[in-house]
């Protein structure tokens, strides 16, 4: 086998947007996919962009999928009440997670996706659903070795790195930088990449100026990591709720001086692993 692709759905950070001004990346949160077979997928991370799904899978036929979650804030699972497949007796869910606040992945959802705040509970879900506590060991999914690393962001998150064959790439989605043990676990684990995945949410001066400590990183940030770590392919992820398509191209091309195979990722992207 040779390379994979990485369908992107979901690149907004925080909360979904939509609107003339966000037409080029699009406004749903978080959700990238691996397509497995037609009836299988591979999911990091549930926010809105996995309601994108619902026209592209098979109907009549029992559907499996393997859900990487990177952490719970909301924009990373708020599709799961939405989601059709979950709906339904004959499909199969494997939900990944890290457990957090005393937590399991089950009760964390089951916490928050519940009457009153929604009127199904997500116990009650017809899909069956299994649980796998993930830490920092590699594992692997559907045929991928997937390294985990617990970052810097509050809660806590995930970045993944998912290889096949040689091939690799590393989401790092909702991550700031500034805390070196991370700092250093995210440049070994981006080591060699083809592609990085990389939260550019804040602008450096905005980050400078005001948003230290809310989680999240810039472009600035992302450059440095990608020529460190060797990465082939750079993309920006996580796009401010408040940045419009015009901004977001602003941070492509100060990326691209500096690092030029840099690019931002937008809903319906395909990212080519390899
Ligand atoms: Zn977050």
């Amino acid at each position: 086998m040779s390379g994979f692709t990485v369908n992107v759905h979901g690149c907004r950070g925080s909360v979904p947007v939509s609107g003339e001004r966000y037409l080029r990346y699009g406004g749903a949160t978080t959700c990238f996919e691996i397509e497995i077979s037609p009836t299988e997928r591979l999911l990091v991370d549930a926010g809105t962009g996995a309601m994108a799904l619902h026209d592209r899978l098979p109907t009549g036929e029992p559907l499996q999928f393997s859900i990487m979650l990177t952490h719970l804030h909301w924009d990373h699972c708020l599709a799961l009440p939405f989601f059709k497949p979950l709906y339904h007796p004959d499909n199969r869910f494997t939900f990944y997670g890290r457990d957090v606040g005393g937590m399991d992945i089950e009760e964390a959802i089951d916490r928050v996706m519940r009457p009153p705040w929604f009127p199904v509970n997500f116990r009650g879900t017809a899909a069956k659903k299994q649980f796998r506590e993930v830490t920092e060991e590699p594992m692997w999914v559907d045929g991928f070795e997937i390294i985990p690393r617990v970052l810097h962001h509050p809660d806590g998150v995930m970045a993944y790195r998912i290889q096949r064959d040689g091939k690799s790439i590393v989401i790092a989605t909702d991550v700031e930088h500034g805390q070196a043990g991370a700092d250093e676990k995210l440049l070994a684990l981006a080591g060699g990449a083809d592609v990085l995945v990389y939260d550019a949410q804040y602008l450096p001066e905005e980050y400078l100026t005001e948003k230290e400590g809310w989680g999240h990183s810039t472009w600035l940030e992302a450059v440095s990591l990608a020529k460190r770590a060797g990465v082939g392919q750079l993309i920006l992820t996580s796009h401010d709720p408040s940045r419009d398509d015009e901004g977001v191209n602003a941070i492509v091309d100060q990326a691209q001086a500096v690092f030029p195979d840099t690019h931002a990722a937008f809903e319906g992207m395909e990212i080519e692993v390899g």
